[in-house]
């Protein structure tokens, strides 16, 4: 489903975020991708949605080289990924129902079946009573909800999350990852990351550990005794 070859990225004038860096994640896989700050993580993201080009290497998603993709095909690209956000980038001066159907909008989706997939969306997530509602009287956690929805409105075959459950408490990120772990039950690909390693630990899945833009790590976390 992905695959990164010996990709680099060095941003202009910086040093290099991701130096070299090799994975293959597999269609329905749920792997974490962990690292300090500054490690490279938001930066592997962005290389997947092409909202950034690798300096080197080669970049592969659902067998496509994304090298070979024009600016021109980046569209098509994205409507294959699904993408949820920290600050959930909801739009406040519209309903949860219009944040949701959005990207549908955007694709020129009749209203009926937009309508059955933001429906089917929201159910998803538990949020099918607030539809009418504006996101901004909502919790953090029912706002993140909307923002998953939104992510996989439009059947993404990959879902990437990029510190989903930042601003959460701990019983609230619970709930947001089991979400995540239902789309992956039917078979979505899911790439998270995170730096709550308490978290990813529990949840006992792969992870991949970045450190200074190199792969420091991949496997499953076990109990805090027996790694470290
Ligand atoms: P993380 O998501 O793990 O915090 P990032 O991918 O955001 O890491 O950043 C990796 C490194 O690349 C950091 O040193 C960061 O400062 C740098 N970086 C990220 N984006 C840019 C950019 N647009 N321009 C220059 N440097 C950047
Ligand atoms: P995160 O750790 O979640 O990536 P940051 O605060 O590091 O958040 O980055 C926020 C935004 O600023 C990102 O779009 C990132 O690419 C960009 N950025 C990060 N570091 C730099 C940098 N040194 N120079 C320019 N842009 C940067």
């Amino acid at each position: 489903m992905i695959r990164f070859d010996q990709v680099s990225k060095r941003y202009p004038g910086g040093h290099e975020a991701l130096s070299r860096l090799s994975f293959e994640l597999e269609r329905a896989e749920m792997v974490f991708l962990t690292g300090h700050s500054g490690a490279g993580k938001s930066t592997l993201l962005k290389l997947m949605m092409l909202m950034e080009r690798p300096s080197q290497g080669q970049v592969f998603v659902s067998g496509q080289n994304l090298n070979r993709l024009s600016t021109r095909q980046i569209p098509q690209l994205r409507r294959q990924i699904g993408v949820v956000f920290q600050n959930h980038q909801l739009l406040f001066d519209r309903s949860v129902y219009d944040n949701v159907a959005l990207p549908l909008l955007i694709e020129g989706y009749n209203p009926t079946e937009a309508g059955r997939r933001v429906r089917a969306a929201l159910d998803k997530v538990g949020l099918l009573n607030k539809e009418k509602q504006n996101p901004i009287v909502l919790s953090g956690g029912e706002q993140q909800r909307v923002g998953i929805a939104r992510a996989v409105v439009n059947k993404p075959k990959l879902l990437l999350a990029d510190e989903p459950t930042g601003n959460l408490d701990p019983a609230l990120s619970e709930e947001i990852m089991s979400l995540f772990q239902q789309f992956n039950d039917v078979g979505v690909t899911v790439l998270i990351a995170s730096h709550d390693i308490a978290l990813v630990r529990r949840l006992k899945k792969r992870v991949l550990g970045l450190a200074n833009g190199e792969l420091a790590f991949d496997g499953v976390l076990h109990n805090a005794a027996n790694t470290e």
